[in-house]
């Protein structure tokens, strides 16, 4: 598997898992599948609520602890430093582990400078191999990365051949992060899997629209993390070290960029929705 250095020098695979809207026990049957299929970065997230099915897997799953890259997101809901380091604890718990490989701030909501203060204390205390963001944008993002101590390795967006993130990239490369992709196949929409000039250039190679999207984004140097709970998908997904793209391919696909998301975190709406998310779905609220 190729593998990405974070600027803290830690290997990081450039193709994962990702397992949100799973649940638990079907999470544990997945990320098995997934590591037999080859997969070794698994994404989750506190608000996923199957960080146990990600750790019965890693348990069970026979491949040696340091082989495998576990990626998981402290939730709005504990941000703040003690609640945020109460809260890196349980997810070691749950995921049967000593340390999270890499570890994120879901959303920039609630009090996230207590909650990155705690990150920067579990990485110092070995718990957490690297640290880093998720869906911050803009002037919020440069604030933050500008006013920590340990600066973050990777910052996890919203990413896909119709929203390539240029101008994050631009502040991303300035700070030496790397972008991981979250949505990488358009979250499941038709519009990626019938696009016909992924279909036209995947046709050249004998590569479905989904395999030409991951391999753009990995060539690019974004950390992909597609998710499937059918293993012959997981598998598809995974194979695409056998093909290159060209030059030309890859700024066709350049120019399918609409810099349009899906979602907008500028949007009150979609603040209020995510502020409201665990009353919808942490099975304990
Ligand atoms: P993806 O872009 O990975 O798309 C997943 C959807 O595509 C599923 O409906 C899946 O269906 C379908 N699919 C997968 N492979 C294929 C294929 N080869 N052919 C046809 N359909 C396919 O969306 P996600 O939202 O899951 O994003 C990936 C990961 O990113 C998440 O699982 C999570 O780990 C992370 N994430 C992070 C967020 C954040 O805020 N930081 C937000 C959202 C996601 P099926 O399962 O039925 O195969």
């Amino acid at each position: 598997m190729k593998t990405i250095k974070l600027n803290n020098g830690v290997e990081m695979p450039v193709l994962g898992y990702g397992v949100f809207l799973v649940n638990s026990e079907e999470c544990e049957r997945c990320v098995l599948d997934a590591i037999e299929v080859g997969y070794r970065l698994i994404d989750t997230a506190q608000a996923y609520y199957n960080e146990d099915g990600v750790g019965r897997a890693i348990e069970k799953c026979g491949v040696p602890r340091n082989e495998l890259f576990i990626t998981t997101k402290v939730w709005i809901s504990n941000a703040g430093e003690e609640k945020s380091f109460r809260s890196i604890g349980e997810s070691l718990r749950k995921l049967k582990t000593d340390y999270i490989d890499l570890l994120l701030i879901h959303q920039p909501f609630g009090d996230y400078y207590g909650t990155y203060r705690a990150m920067e204390r579990a990485y110092r205390d070995g718990m957490v191999r690297a640290i880093g963001l998720s869906n911050f944008y803009d002037a919020r993002f440069v604030d933050l990365v500008e006013n920590v101590e340990v600066k973050p390795s990777v910052l996890q967006l919203e990413t896909l051949v119709f929203s390539q993130q240029k101008r994050m990239r631009e502040l991303i490369d300035d700070y030496g992060m790397h972008l991981m992709a979250w949505g990488p196949l358009a979250q499941g929409s038709d519009r990626l899997f019938t696009d016909e000039t992924l279909k036209t250039i995947g046709t050249k190679y004998g590569k479905t629209n989904a395999q030409v999207a991951l391999k753009f984004l990995t060539s690019e140097g974004i950390v992909a993390i597609p998710k499937s709970i059918h293993k012959d998908r997981m598998a598809s997904n995974f194979n695409i070290a056998d093909f290159e793209l060209t030059e030309e391919d890859k700024e066709t696909i350049r120019r399918m960029d609409t810099g349009k998301l899906k979602v907008d975190f500028n949007d009150p709406d979609m603040a209020r929705y995510l502020l409201e998310y665990d009353k919808k779905f942490n099975p304990n609220s």
